[in-house]
């Protein structure tokens, strides 16, 4: 049994969370096109490759991505 009638849990207490932090754009703006051409080249994996255009010969990578392909509604077969 429990002696003291602490709480198991107690929430911090802290100032800041009152106030939302200002992201400048200059620190954000470079990952934001980082992922943004991260997420352009697996868009292009996933809908386009092994299309028309394609940079690695054979199957794989379609065999690979078949299923999010589908998922994403791009036309396959
Ligand atoms: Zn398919």
């Amino acid at each position: 049994m429990n002696a003291s009638n602490a709480p198991a849990f107690s929430a911090p207490v802290s100032p800041s969370l009152d106030s939302p932090v200002p992201l400048p754009v200059r620190e954000v703006l470079p990952w934001a096109v980082f992922i943004g051409l991260i997420l352009l080249i697996a868009i292009y994996f996933v809908g386009a490759e092994q299309g028309a255009t394609s940079i690695f010969s054979g199957m794989y990578v379609h065999e690979f991505v078949h299923d999010g392909r589908h998922l994403l509604g791009f036309p396959c077969h």
